[in-house]
């Protein structure tokens, strides 16, 4: 048992003992998205999986490990053309992850952010590398598998079907465009998501098991544990 906890549930005072018994504690904060994912999850899934992964991996880590709040709202300007989705944008988005890190580092002695959209990446390197010029211990990881597809298919939905099966539309789950991120690149820089699925999904939900769900969760908070355990930053923040 890890002696941080939840941080929202703590107070003040609690937060200053863990200080005060030794080293400040990591705070491990969720990152995600609200975007379409398809017409059959929820337009919070990315959210949903890195606050699970997030939470598991704090609560398995020994030591001093505080699990906080999500930042919900993230960078899905790919996904505007469709209704729901809302984005902060790029810009916004690292701005808002240096104020928090900067904010977070004046009593945590580090900052991780779990990351459950691969749209956030580019706000994540920017905002960590600054971090870390200023001499604040921030990095990040993510809720990644090797083999994984792009967006709101097999993985996610597997993952979603393990975590919480009453919010997965099975009935209206569809295969949907099942090329290489790096094949369908090119268009969805011009058009968006539209542009190569009418749908909203990358990959094939309709293979989804909470099974399988249950496998990658478990992977993906081992590699989050283990970046998180051996805090090796690479050169764009990244957990190694
Ligand atoms: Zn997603």
């Amino acid at each position: 048992m890890n002696s941080g906890g939840v941080l929202r549930d703590r107070t003040s005072a609690q937060v200053r003992e863990l200080i005060q018994d030794g080293r400040a504690p990591t705070v491990v904060v969720p990152v995600g998205s609200v975007e379409q994912h398809g017409p059959h999850l929820p337009l919070d899934t990315d959210t949903r999986i890195a606050e699970a992964v997030a939470a598991a991996a704090a609560a398995e880590l020994s030591g001093n490990v505080l699990f906080a709040a999500a930042l919900s709202y993230g960078a899905s300007g790919e996904h505007q053309g469709f209704a729901g989705t809302i984005s902060l944008g790029t810009e916004t988005l690292t701005a808002v992850l240096v104020e928090y890190g900067r904010s977070v580092c004046h009593w945590a002695s580090r900052v991780v952010y779990v990351n459950g959209h691969g749209g956030n990446l580019e706000a994540l390197r920017a905002a960590v590398r600054l971090l870390r010029k200023e001499d604040r211990d921030a990095a990040w990881c993510s809720c990644s598998v090797v083999g994984a597809d792009a967006h709101a298919g097999h993985t996610e939905t597997s993952v979603l079907l393990h975590l919480c099966p009453e919010v997965v539309r099975t009935q209206d789950w569809v295969r949907g465009n099942t090329e290489s991120l790096a094949d369908l690149m090119p268009r969805m820089s011009a058009g968006g998501l539209a542009a190569v699925s009418e749908s909203g999904v990358l990959g094939d939900p309709t293979t989804a098991t909470a099974a399988a769900g249950q496998h990658i969760f478990s992977t993906m908070v081992a590699d989050c544990c283990a970046r998180i355990h051996r805090w090796n930053p690479g050169p764009d923040g990244m957990l190694i």
